[in-house]
């Protein structure tokens, strides 16, 4: 029996028993974990993996297809080569790839398309990213669930949520809405105005922190004098909410430990970061940062306070409108582009002019079947590792467990590069992770744990220039006439983690449009025209329209731009038109 962690991009960071048979199993006695997993884990050895290297569609040794990148990365220029990482495995070692690429002088896409904008927010306002564990939210007497569905994506929150008064946020009607005393279904991009709404509510009914903001906010007069200066109107409109629920939502809050659980739904929007720090000062006002049972999670910064072993100083392309067409050379790691980056069309045609592209990851997808050379990586069973969450304090270790030569690691895939072109060789694997561990861990009832969590966060201090809470005094909503169509909202299903697993590809309407099962639609906006399968359902608002990630042409009508803040991916920033077709 062994111990390791799940390498994927979600909250939990499971922490994982693996049987002699290899059968993975939650480990019971992890307290976020408690023994269970979900379905990605409980099936990860049924899905297909690339067990082949290949060229040009044909099979190809391990060794070949390595000679082949050796001469690709001799042929092009490296100015010409790009280098792009996915969020398939977030182990600390599979960054380790960039360094070779940095000393290469090739370019590195650089950005999110996930939860940067909002990350940018969370450290504008409180100087650093940190997260809201569920150990911490069991203490809370009052959770709002806000743009955030942890029945898919954080299913190890849940049993902190239990007997809490519920307060659910969202355009959808997700699982959790049933259960909630109260579910304002919010109209999509209304965060922001929702958010400054609670403000000028609760200052004018004094509902305020008062020592805690004169003790621990930097700049509230300003702040106040910024939102009081906004038409109430005109936030009521924007959020599309009608005043007694919010009244509700205030009521029951009212000098109660309040934790707040924010997901990225909110920040897919080229304002992506003033939505989560006009989220932040609703709870700034209430005081309920560095407080038991209070707080505001977010995705954390999951390596605050650790040695960062792969910092590299290199030329960037912006990640979410990264443009393949001015590179001979693209190396993937980990990603899939072709069906996760935005304005999938224009991708398709930039990616068709690179005259090489190379894709290393353990599964097939959009990306892989184009790709000229494909390498196969291992998976997290059988390389070294260390995952730090994004979710929770806790380290995991990876220990690699099986042996397997079809494929290679991103730590020899790297040296044998290195090797290749006379650069310095690196540190063993262990010792580099045993020393991101050291930087900032401690043991803490027989788990690791990051240091920067003995307290709770923000007890002491906020991380900003001024070690105060900063509130936001502007915003710069640049698509504030939305004009006509639908909303095309993008959300996470429990089978697929983005495009992996099992995907689903309907576009979900609602029913009052009175549509039927598989009628097909075509929606368009200024970046595109598609065809979609269509599906009723009865969870969404009547100005929306859904996919959910991953699904096939889920991104042909997203734009080919980024947020204010963060370099992120701004997928919901747009409206569609929805025509019938016979
Ligand atoms: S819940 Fe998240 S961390 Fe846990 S097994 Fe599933 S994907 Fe991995």
């Amino acid at each position: 029996m062994h111990f390791t962690t799940c390498p994927l991009d979600c909250f939990d960071g499971c922490s994982i028993v693996v049987e002699e048979d290899l059968k993975l199993k939650g480990n019971k006695a992890h307290p976020i974990t408690q023994g269970f997993l979900c379905h990605h884990l409980n099936h990860y050895h049924h899905f297909e993996r690339i067990e082949e290297a290949r060229y040009q569609g044909q099979s190809v040794s391990l060794e070949k297809a390595l000679e082949l990148l050796v001469d690709a990365l001799k042929t092009y220029a490296p100015s010409r080569t790009l280098f792009f990482k996915g969020s398939g495995n977030l182990g600390v070692m599979q960054g380790v790839t960039k360094t070779f690429f940095a000393k290469h002088q090739a370019v590195l896409a650089s950005g999110s398309l996930c939860d940067e904008a909002g990350d940018a927010g969370v450290v504008q306002s409180r100087g650093a990213n940190l997260s809201l564990s569920p150990l911490h939210v069991k203490e809370s007497e009052v959770v709002i669930v806000w743009g955030r569905n942890p029945s898919v994506t954080n299913s190890h929150m849940l049993p902190a949520l239990k007997n809490k008064t519920l307060i659910v946020i969202n355009p959808v009607k997700i699982d959790l809405a049933s259960n909630a005393a109260l579910h304002i279904q919010i109209k999509p991009k209304g965060d922001l105005y929702l958010a400054l709404l609670l403000c000028r509510l609760v200052a004018m009914e004094e509902l305020e922190d008062k020592v805690f903001v004169k003790e621990r906010c930097d700049n509230y007069d300003e702040f106040l004098e910024f939102v009081n200066a906004i038409p109430m109107r005109k936030l009521i409109d924007k959020a599309g909410v009608n005043l007694d629920d919010v009244g509700e939502l205030l009521s029951l809050v009212k000098g109660k430990k309040v934790s707040i659980l924010i997901g990225i739904g909110v920040q897919k929007y080229s304002f992506g970061h003033s939505v989560v720090r006009s989220i932040d000062a609703f709870a700034a006002m209430l005081g309920l940062f560095g407080k038991v049972g209070c707080g505001v999670g977010y995705l954390s910064n999951s390596g605050f306070g650790f040695t960062s072993p792969f910092k590299v100083n290199a030329k960037k392309e912006p990640l979410p409108i990264a443009n393949f067409s001015k590179y001979d050379l693209v190396f993937i790691q980990g990603g899939n582009p072709l069906n996760q980056m935005p304005c999938s069309k224009k991708v398709q045609e930039n990616i068709a002019k690179a005259k090489c592209v190379v894709y290393f990851g353990l599964h097939e997808n959009e990306t892989s079947t184009k790709a000229h050379l494909v390498i196969p990586a291992l998976s997290f069973l059988e390389k070294n590792d260390v995952k730090l969450s994004y979710g929770h304090h806790f380290v995991g270790r990876m220990p690699k467990i099986v042996e397997n030569s079809a494929g290679i690691s991103e730590y020899d895939l790297t040296q044998k590069l290195l090797q290749a072109f006379g650069h310095e060789a690196l540190q063993s694997d262990e010792s580099i992770i045993e020393e991101v561990i050291a930087s900032n861990s401690v043991l803490q009832d027989g788990f690791l744990i990051s240091k920067t969590y003995e307290e709770i966060p923000y007890a002491t201090k906020f991380y900003t220039p001024s070690g105060k809470f900063e509130f936001l005094e502007e915003f710069d909503d640049d698509m504030e006439e939305e004009g006509e169509g639908f909303f095309l909202i993008a959300a996470k299903q429990n089978k697929s983690l983005n495009s992996q697993f099992v995907t689903n590809d309907y576009l979900y309407v609602p029913t009052s449009l009175g549509f039927k099962q598989e009628e097909r639609v075509r929606l368009t906006n200024r970046y595109g025209s598609c065809i979609y399968s269509v599906m009723p359902s009865a969870k969404l608002r009547d100005d929306c329209l859904l996919l959910y990630s991953g699904a096939k042409n889920a991104n042909m009508l997203t734009p080919n731009a980024m947020s204010q803040e963060g370099n992120c991916a701004i997928y919901q920033d747009m409206k569609v038109t929805l025509e019938k077709l016979q």
